[in-house]
């Protein structure tokens, strides 16, 4: 379908090359514009085309001949000029005459002031009643001058239209020309039409015909145009063999025949099929195997593919194709024999199941094509079962939950369903199972099942504090004593100092790996190893121009990175000694807008 294009043929563009393609319906048109020196060139061939002719006539006349014609031409003319001035004189004494006459009568009108109008139509009717007889040579003159002028207008006007020629497709078969078509549209469209009265596929379509139409671009009176319909109509006529209306035979969806009435092919099946339905054990179904379609339509009347109902039920009780076999000759072998039969060696064995490749014996009988049918009969014998429909389970996770705890949300049930299938008999041998149909007389109930993703340190009772109001959670799990406070202090080293955060420990020491956890949710924005005294750290902001510093832990306890979303409870690290320490302590500063605050109001 790669090649489908249109042009529009509309008599402005010429055109050249058109392919019939192979199904005769698709045609490629390529147009090219008309040039622009057109009308010159035109004029140009009028020129030749009169030089031409009056060398043709030298050539067949002499000059003398010529010159006796130019003069018999000139003598006609003079004549023809006499008489015309003969002629305008007449007319002009009578143009004259009718003239003075009718002034004569407005003249004589005018006396009669009261009814003056009136008067002069009268006048008038009467006037133009006795001119017809006084001066009749005027008016035949009139006539005769009008006439043939009128109808040389009409010729003319015929013949312009007659000549308007345009490009047109012309559509042949059988090299007869069938019609024209304005474009190609119409030219598919007629075989579109053709092909939807005629049931058989393209390919009989083709047939019927004898043959695809063939396209020429030709040049044609306007009047030569023929729509889709009469194309079609018209093809028909020229079909190779006469169409009547009959019942087309499709076996699951190739034609086989056709036959007159629908009733005779309806009846050759049913009497094919009416023994085995006798003859079937109770409670089997007997159908065919094959779809069998009718269609009616236009099929050709030939007796090669338009049959009686008697060939019709001769052929449908005589195989397809007969089995055929092939005699085991000395130095065959299953390869030869395969190449011979054209198949594979797995179809060979499909067909003699009892064969042994590697013992054959020289005649031996070996089947290389089954015998095949038109139609086959199968009985078909339905069954039911009951059966259980299992409930899926859903896993749905839920931070709601602890992680590693999980919950039923909803208990799963079974469901039940019916099964309807049938057994399957091929000329009375069990050929297969098919299962018709399931339906569900229970619906299955869904189980659905929490797992827990949230933080295992959440609750408050765990903790060694939180603060309800602030919504905020202990910092660190199993440590909740306060080594120290925040505010000024007396350091070791320098006097009074200014202590930033809280420094947390475990009551009875040993506060060494104690898990420290996010106070709150909120985005990692620093977290690592030795930055000044802190040691590891991990810094969380937590909007609000609020965040938490948590210091001095372990090493390589840090589970958090930079830039990384935390959930309130979720692990940071561990409690350890790192940085600028008298002993294990988680060190948390709380900071408000970038100004450490005192952690109690968050966390107390
Ligand atoms: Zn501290």
């Amino acid at each position: 379908m790669a090649n489908e294009r249109y042009a529009a043929f509309d008599g402005k563009e010429a055109l050249d090359v058109l392919q019939p393609a192979d199904t005769g319906a698709v045609v490629v048109a390529h147009a090219q514009r008309r040039s622009p020196f057109f009308f010159v060139e035109r004029l140009g061939d009028r020129v030749i085309t009169a030089v031409l002719w009056a060398v043709s006539l030298l050539w067949r006349y002499g000059f003398a001949g010529v010159a006796v014609g130019l003069k018999a031409a000139r003598y006609l003319l003079r004549q023809l000029g006499r008489t015309a001035q003969n002629g305008l004189r007449a007319l002009a004494s009578d143009v004259r005459g009718i003239h003075r006459d009718l002034s004569m009568l407005r003249a004589g009108a005018k006396l009669n002031a009261q009814n003056r109008g009136k008067a002069l139509r009268r006048a008038y009717r009467t006037y133009f009643l006795r001119s017809l007889r006084e001066r009749k040579r005027f008016w035949q003159g009139l006539c005769n001058a009008a006439l043939p002028l009128l109808a040389v207008l009409a010729l003319a006007v015929l013949g312009a239209r007659l000549h308007t020629t345009v490009p047109a497709l012309e559509v042949r078969l059988h090299d007869s020309v069938i019609g024209y078509a304005a474009d190609e549209r119409t030219a598919r469209r007629a075989m579109d039409e053709l092909r939807d009265i005629l049931p058989q596929d393209r390919s009989t379509a083709a047939a019927v015909l004898g043959g695809n139409p063939t396209y020429r671009v030709r040049r044609v009176p306007l009047s030569a145009l023929s729509g889709s319909a009469k194309l079609s109509e018209a093809l028909l006529a020229h079909a190779k063999a006469p169409l009547v209306r009959a019942c087309g035979i499709f076996i699951d969806g190739s034609f086989l025949c056709a036959v007159r009435n629908e009733s005779d092919a309806v009846a050759a099946f049913a009497g094919l099929i009416a023994p085995v339905r006798e003859k079937a054990a109770r409670g089997r179904t007997v159908a065919f195997v094959e779809e069998t379609t009718y269609v009616q339509g236009l099929y050709a009347d030939d007796p090669e593919t338009l049959w009686d109902p008697v060939e019709l039920k001769r052929v449908l009780r005589t195989p397809k194709s007969e089995a055929q076999y092939h005699t085991v000759q000395a130095g065959d072998t299953v390869k030869t024999i395969c190449k011979k039969a054209g198949i594979d060696e797995t179809a060979l064995r499909a067909l003699n199941p009892d064969m042994d490749p590697e013992r054959l014996t020289a005649g031996q009988k070996l089947l290389t094509a089954a015998k095949s049918d038109y139609v086959h009969i199968k009985e078909l014998e339905y069954y039911t079962y009951g059966g259980v429909v299992p409930f899926e389970t859903i896993r749905r996770e839920s931070d709601a939950l602890r992680a590693g705890t999980t919950k039923l949300l909803q208990t799963g049930k079974n469901g039940r369903q019916v099964t309807t299938a049938a057994n399957t008999y091929l000329d009375g041998k069990k050929s297969g199972i098919a299962v018709v149909s399931v339906q569900q007389t229970k619906a299955p109930v869904q189980q659905i099942l929490l797992i827990g993703t949230g933080s295992p340190y959440q609750s408050l009772g765990d903790l060694g504090g939180g603060s309800a109001r602030t919504g905020w959670i202990w910092p660190a799990v199993g440590a909740y004593d306060l080594s120290s406070g925040f505010g000024y202090r007396s350091a070791r080293i320098s006097g009074r100092s200014f202590h930033g955060g809280v420094d947390i420990v475990k009551p009875g020491g040993h506060s060494t790996g104690a898990p420290v956890i996010a106070a709150a949710a909120g985005r990692v924005i620093e977290a690592h190893s030795g930055y000044r005294g802190y040691g590891h750290t991990v810094v969380i902001d937590h909007g609000d121009g609020l965040s938490t510093r948590y210091a001095h832990m372990q090493p390589g306890s840090l589970t958090v990175k930079a830039g990384q979303k935390v959930t309130q409870g979720q692990q940071l690290g561990r409690i350890g000694s790192t940085g600028n320490v008298t002993g294990p302590h988680l060190h948390f500063e709380v900071m408000k807008n970038g100004v450490r605050v005192n952690p109690m109001n968050y966390i107390g």
